[in-house]
């Protein structure tokens, strides 16, 4: 079903006048039926009724975009994550990049000052792994994938092999050669399974994008005539290992990300709630000229505390 959308109105708090983009998703529970008849009344109302309905059992959380631009922490970002840890509130950190292992990026947000420990991390690389033991036990994997995301296969007990696999994994491989890829096309082209951590064609960089996974994805399946079994963003798998980690049920998480075609699509895609950071990638045009719409659009996560305590000012 459609998200429905309304015109952003213009609200008049504390004396500033601040601009809401009330929208709501069938498919989420944000407004009960009683407050969807009252969506043409007042919109500060459809404001007030917004926060008692939203539910914020658990946050998934991007990264890049949402929690740190590069190698710097997004102003608040680490005041948010202390309130989830001061309140009780699960949190996990989401990242579709799959060239890193989750000690790199505990060690990343620790060095940015972030309370966060490797269990808080859960990277697509991770959720392969974990697809595969669960639904490839004992299959042998030929992995187009950096030294350490290797090894990180290789503790977690998946075979590990150069030859004859059941299963080609494509990271995001930066150390890719020629070799790899011809490999990989002629295991393929045997028959083997065509597994990738994630769909993205590029990956934000400090002051660009380098390519990503997409356009390999695309040539494999091309030259063999396979599809890839995707497992990251915005695939609803990442998002409900998600919730099982926080003990939450999906329903009653929140992910909260710069992307609407990925991070705010899984939300979309499983039927939860989201939160678009406008800290990141999307800006509001791109907002306003997308089918693909957040439960709620904010500043960034360091509007989501007054979300929570129900205060009004971080609407944006
Ligand atoms: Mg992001």
């Amino acid at each position: 079903m459609a998200p429905v959308v309304n015109k952003p109105v213009m609200l008049e708090i504390d004396g500033k006048q601040i601009e809401f983009i009330p929208t709501y998703h069938p498919a989420a529970t944000i407004y009960n039926k009683e407050a969807r008849k009252g969506l043409d009344d007042t919109m500060a109302l459809v404001a007030e009724r917004l926060r008692p309905e939203m539910r914020f059992g658990g946050f998934m959380l991007d990264m890049d975009g949402t929690i740190y631009k590069g190698g710097n922490p997004i102003p608040g970002a680490r005041e948010f994550i202390a309130y989830l840890r001061k309140n009780g509130i699960p949190f996990v950190f989401l990242t579709n990049n799959s060239s890193h292992s989750r000690d790199f990026y505990s060690d990343k947000l620790a060095r940015m000052g972030f309370d966060a420990s490797k269990d808080d991390v859960l990277t697509s690389m991770t959720a392969t792994i974990r697809f595969l033991i669960s639904e490839r036990f004992g299959r042998r994997v030929y992995p187009l994938a950096t030294p350490d995301v290797v090894k990180e296969m290789e503790d977690a007990g998946i075979d590990v092999v150069d030859d004859d696999p059941d299963i080609v994994v494509l990271t995001f491989d930066t150390t890719i050669t020629y070799e790899k890829i011809n490999n990989a096309f002629h295991f393929l082209k045997k028959g083997a399974e065509f597994i990738a951590t994630h769909p993205d064609d590029v990956c934000p960089t400090e002051d660009f994008y380098d390519i990503d996974i997409g356009p390999f994805i695309r040539m494999f399946e091309q030259m063999c005539q396979t599809t890839a079994t995707i497992i990251g963003k915005p695939n609803r798998l990442m998002l409900e290992m998600a919730a099982r980690e926080m003990g939450v049920r999906p329903e009653d998480t929140v992910m909260v990300g710069d992307r609407l075609y990925t991070d705010i699509a899984m939300a979309d895609r499983a039927g939860t709630q989201s939160i678009l950071v406008l800290s990141g990638e999307t800006d509001r045009s791109m907002l306003d000229g997308s089918e693909i719409r957040p439960t709620v659009a904010l500043g960034s996560v360091a509007d989501i505390p007054d979300l929570i305590e129900g205060r009004r000012r971080p609407v944006l």
